[in-house]
């Protein structure tokens, strides 16, 4: 994530997210000592959070819009964070839901990943965890979310190797999966959408019935 860095202005609380003022957080999220931390985190890097305490009330604040990008507990009184994102999912396919789950609850991550949210984060989480790095591609600055970085720098330790999803799974997802699962494939099509020359190309391969490639022969 990145801050706006237009000046604050008007701030519509309703509809489509606003045009001007600070990018906007919706921190769903029951423990106030999370909730506090990000609180401060974020709005020290110039974004604007609005925090809710339980289920409905996140679900109906996100669905309201007006918001850039949800945060979202999963063990959550009233209603749980996979059917609030199940609700977000449908009603605003296009907001993007990061998960964040306590350390250890891998059924979590791969059910929230499954369900649509763009990346998780695992409690307790730093703020350098939280603000996403910034890759440069061709001179030009390229925003990743962690998994989308953690990916790119597991390829680039491979440069020119081809790699399974299997490989690629277990490095960057830490787990073994269902290998029925599409996460690999959906987060190389996000990287390569972020890693597209003005030609339409980009430097990651795909190595059909294999896997794929980041940079090596056919560049
Ligand atoms: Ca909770």
């Amino acid at each position: 994530m990145q801050a706006a860095t237009r000046s604050e202005g008007e701030s519509a609380r309703s509809g489509a997210p606003p045009a001007g003022g600070p990018a906007r957080v919706l921190l769903v999220e029951d423990e106030p000592g999370i909730v506090d931390f990000v609180r401060r985190g974020l709005e020290a890097e110039g974004f604007a959070v609005q925090a809710a305490l339980d289920g409905p009330e996140g679900e109906r604040l996100a669905l309201a819009g007006g918001f850039d990008v949800v945060m979202l507990d999963l063990m959550l009184p009233g209603r749980s964070g996979l059917e609030v994102l199940a609700a977000i999912r449908r009603a605003r396919p296009a907001l993007p839901v990061i998960v964040l789950t306590a350390r250890g609850e891998v059924e979590d991550r791969v059910a929230g990943l499954d369900a649509g949210a763009v990346d998780y984060l695992v409690k307790p989480f730093s703020m350098a965890e939280l603000l996403s790095r910034e890759v440069r591609f061709e001179g030009e600055p390229v925003l990743l979310s962690t998994t989308e970085f953690e990916l790119l720098v597991f390829m680039l330790r491979h440069h020119g190797e081809v790699l399974s999803r299997e490989q690629i799974l277990s490095a960057v997802w830490g787990y073994a999966h269902d290998p029925a699962t599409n996460v690999v494939d959906v987060y190389i099509g996000y990287l390569r959408r972020k890693l597209a020359r003005d030609d339409g190309t980009t430097p990651i391969f795909t190595v059909r019935s294999v896997g794929y490639r980041l940079g090596g022969a056919e560049e």
